[in-house]
């Protein structure tokens, strides 16, 4: 395993990820919200940036970049399909690319439904699934731009990757999502426990992520759904909840 990811908390309740790969010494920040904390834990680790990776075009994912582009002038990755809507990008990926970063690469992954230009990221060297808005911690993203079953089957590209997969989501929303899983299946025992520790982690004013997609496989209910009419569904009950 050669990149780590660690959480950096910005504006109320989004993460950041700062990316380490350990062969090269090279730095990657994800979906950077604001500059100033994304700063602070880039000089904390060496001072250095040398790659962006973007997973959609909402403020709240994007308003750092300027700032970081001007100090560090890292390489910015996004999607080429929303490119006229995210910051310049110097490497416009599509489905299936690979980005080099360091000694490892990071598989895009299209899922659209939060937005329709919405990618994921895989890094195999280190088990990082960055999946933006798209999943939460039992949870995902609410239904901006595509459509229930858009989403449920960006949830399904998800299905190839290694239950030790660690994902590293774009919201803290954990301890909100878990009352609603509660709710559509209470007698899940998983569920019960990671409600458990998801409370006594925020009490404890620590981070819920990463969380193995293992994990979430046992207790989230959007990856659950069995088919796409269950999950749009859930996510109606989820936006009435
Ligand atoms: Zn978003
Ligand atoms: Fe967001």
């Amino acid at each position: 395993m050669t990149v780590t990811a660690t959480p950096i908390p910005m504006l109320s309740d989004n993460y950041s990820w700062l990316l380490k790969e350990s062969v090269s010494g090279k730095v990657a920040i994800v979906d950077p919200a604001e500059s100033e904390p994304a700063i602070a834990a880039i000089e904390a680790a060496g001072g250095k940036l040398d790659m962006i990776l973007l997973t959609h075009h909402h403020a709240d994912h994007v308003d750092g970049v300027p700032a970081l582009v001007a100090k560090y002038h890292p390489q910015v990755v996004g999607n080429a399909a929303d490119a006229h809507r995210l910051p310049k990008l110097d490497v416009a990926v599509h489905e299936g690319d690979s980005v080099d970063f360091g000694a490892a690469k990071a598989r895009v992954i299209d899922t659209p439904g939060h937005t329709l230009g919405h990618i994921s990221y895989f890094i195999a060297d280190g088990e990082i699934l960055l999946p933006g808005d798209t999943m939460f911690s039992m949870g995902c993203g609410r239904l901006f731009e595509g459509t229930a079953e858009d989403m449920f089957r960006s949830m399904a590209k998800y299905e190839d990757l290694p239950d030790s997969t660690l994902v590293c989501a774009g919201h803290e929303y954990t301890s909100s999502n878990a009352k609603f899983a509660l709710t559509v299946d209470p007698d899940n025992e998983a569920l019960q426990e990671r409600a458990a520790a998801v409370t006594a982690l925020r009490s404890a004013g620590k981070p819920t992520l990463p969380v193995t997609l293992g994990q979430e496989r046992a207790t989230n209910p959007f990856l659950r759904a069995p088919d796409a009419e269950t999950f749009r569904k859930l996510r109606t009950a989820k936006d009435n909840f």
